[in-house]
Parts: C-alpha cells; sequence; structure tokens
C-alpha cells in the first residue's frame, strides 16, 4: 500500500509530532481526528479525495477536509438513508443513488433480493474507486451484478429520467460545490418526474442543530412537491452536532409493513428504531411547523 508521507496533504497538519485532521469548513466550530496514517490522498477534478486511518473512527472517507464516513459509525447514516424508505416500498425493483461515492448505501439497498436493479449516479469516480479499494468497511466491496456504477452529475441524470424508479436516495454531501444544486428545489421537482407514480424519495437534510435553516428549506420543498412528507433523524457521532435529519418525500401514504422486512444483518437498524426515528424533538416540530 503506498503511503503518502512525504509531503502532507491539506487539513492534515503535525501538531507535537503527531498527525491531526481538523475540520475547519465552518466559521465558529473546528473538529479535528488524531490520524495513524494517511492512506490515499489525490485531487479529483471535483474536490480533494483522502482515505485516513484515525485512532477513533477508524478508516474515514474525507472530501475536501469534511468526514464523509467512517469504519465506526458509517453504518449507522448509511443504514438509516436505505432501510427506512425501503420499507415503505417492500415491493421496489429499481432504485436509484445519487452520490453515495463509499458504496454504503449500495451496499445496503442490496441487501434486498426484491430489488432487480441498483443506479448509482456519482460525479467523482475517485470516490468511488478509494473507497471500494481502501474503505471496504464502508464499501464491503461492492460487486454485486445488480449494481450499475454510472459517473456523472445527478442534477443531470434526473433531469433525463422519467416514471422509472420506485425509489430515489439522494446521499449527497453538504450543499457547497457539486452537491449544492443537489439541495434545490428544481432538482426535487426532477427527482419527482423520474419517480414512478407510487414513489418515494429520501435525502439527508443535515443538522437539525447546526443547519436548522437547510433543513427547514429542504422539507419545505419538498412538500410542496409530494403529498406525503416525513422528517427522521439518528445521531452519527462524526457530524457536527451528532444528530442528523433525512426527509423522506412520499407520492402514497407513508406505512410500514406489518411485518418489517430489515435485513437480518444490520448494526444499527432494527423494528424499535423505524417507529422511533420519527418522533421528533419539540424544537424540531415546532420548527418544521412553521
Ligand atoms: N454520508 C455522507 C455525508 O452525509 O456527508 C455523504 C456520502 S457520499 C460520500 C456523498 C457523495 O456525493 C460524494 O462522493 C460526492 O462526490 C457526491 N456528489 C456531490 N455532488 C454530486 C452531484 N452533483 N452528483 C452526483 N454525486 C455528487
Amino acid at each position: 500500500m503506498k503511503h503518502v508521507h512525504d509531503s502532507l496533504p491539506p487539513y492534515v497538519k503535525v501538531e507535537n509530532g503527531e498527525l491531526w485532521l481538523t475540520e475547519d469548513d465552518r466559521e465558529n466550530l473546528k473538529i479535528s481526528y488524531r490520524i495513524k496514517d494517511i492512506i490515499f490522498s489525490e485531487q479529483s477534478d471535483f474536490q480533494h479525495v483522502m482515505i485516513l486511518d484515525s485512532y477513533d473512527f477508524g478508516r474515514m472517507l474525507v472530501l475536501d477536509g469534511v468526514v464523509q464516513t467512517t469504519s465506526i459509525d458509517g453504518h449507522i447514516y448509511n443504514e438509516m438513508i436505505s432501510h427506512v424508505p425501503l420499507q415503505f416500498h417492500p415491493s421496489a425493483k429499481k432504485v436509484l443513488i445519487i452520490g453515495g461515492g463509499d458504496c454504503g448505501a449500495a451496499r445496503e439497498v442490496a441487501k434486498y433480493k426484491h430489488i432487480e436493479e441498483i443506479h448509482m449516479v456519482e460525479i467523482d469516480e475517485k470516490v468511488v474507486l478509494s473507497c471500494k479499494a481502501h474503505l471496504q468497511e464502508v464499501s464491503g466491496n461492492l460487486s454485486d451484478p445488480r449494481v450499475q456504477f454510472i459517473y456523472d452529475d445527478g442534477v443531470a441524470f434526473v433531469k433525463e429520467h422519467e416514471n422509472e424508479y420506485d425509489v430515489i436516495i439522494i446521499d449527497s454531501s453538504d450543499p457547497v460545490g457539486p452537491a449544492e444544486a443537489l439541495f434545490s428545489r428544481d432538482f426535487y421537482a426532477n427527482v419527482r418526474r423520474a419517480l414512478k407514480d407510487d414513489g418515494l424519495m429520501v435525502c439527508q437534510s443535515q443538522s437539525p442543530i447546526f443547519h436548522l435553516d437547510i433543513l427547514r428549506q429542504t422539507y419545505t420543498n419538498i412538500r410542496e412537491l409530494f403529498p406525503h412528507v416525513q422528517v427522521y433523524t439518528a445521531t452519527v457521532p462524526t457530524y457536527p452536532g451528532g444528530l442528523w435529519s433525512f426527509t423522506i418525500g412520499s407520492t402514497k401514504p407513508l406505512s410500514l409493513p406489518e411485518t418489517s422486512t430489515i435485513p437480518s444483518d444490520t448494526k444499527y437498524v432494527n423494528e424499535g428504531i423505524l417507529k422511533q426515528c420519527f418522533q421528533l424533538p419539540q424544537f424540531l416540530k415546532k420548527a418544521l411547523e412553521k
């Protein structure tokens, strides 16, 4: 394995002889992780891509200096963004994932035998290849023939598709750079068109603590386009604030099947989590009612 030691990548610094990654994309908050090793570090056409080995979170995918997923807590996010929507559509056959370059969501979706096609539209091939090679705790070295990797901008891709998908999962990075348009109303309108008549979509809608404005805007956009909208949350330790939100937009009422079809090998999602995750804290309920 090639270790990149000779010149330090951006965002990683030596402090008192130790390597530290500091996320400093926020004005008033910096989060630092002590790093054992730099496994991969390259600039792609879209962003700076790193796989780091950290002390507390194992291997992590870092894009433009921001932690996206880790070996220790990646399953929480990837299971929540996959299994929750799929429980509301137990006969889904065709699923589209937009973003999701770490392959964790595709890996979870592929656990459902009734799903025949999984299209993953990721803008940056380097993210997929580096995660398959160096972050298998998350990617699972996905080689399921039902998964088709399409390297394209998700915004352009959905414009070209109509009435095609049962479920669309928007597994995007933060709304800056190439992911910014993945939070726009126009994009969600095209997502709606790309869904079949009884389809549903889910997106990660950021931190209710630090990005309540983005969550509220996302909720409003989706509510204008879909008759049924629900927000749910999970705690993901490496995301700022811990508490993270997801928003579902559905063309039909959201009801859980009598018996869940959650795969037996999940690490986080179970029937209890499925029911509990829609119970929102009071401040969030009020913010969404406004
Ligand atoms: N779980 C992570 C989180 O919430 O921070 C994000 C998962 S995944 C790594 C996000 C992916 O979205 C990245 O690999 C990025 O390249 C991809 N992406 C960003 N903008 C995109 C776009 N316009 N179309 C397709 N993929 C995009």
